[in-house]
């Protein structure tokens, strides 16, 4: 079985930097993931951020 190499990138709230998604990266993005999402902790939308490993 030939193995595909995934990064998966942790999305942490930039507010309580709880990690609420996954995702993967399939190629080399200049800087840093930024994305709006629903954090359930603050329950509201916040700026996910990528989390360092
Ligand atoms: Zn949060």
């Amino acid at each position: 079985m030939a193995k595909k190499k995934k990064t998966t990138v942790k999305m942490q709230c930039k507010e309580c930097k709880e990690i609420n998604y996954f995702t993967n990266k399939t190629k080399q993005v200049e800087g840093k993931l930024e994305a709006s999402k629903h954090c359930s902790r603050c329950r509201k939308h916040t700026t996910h951020k990528e989390a360092k490993k």
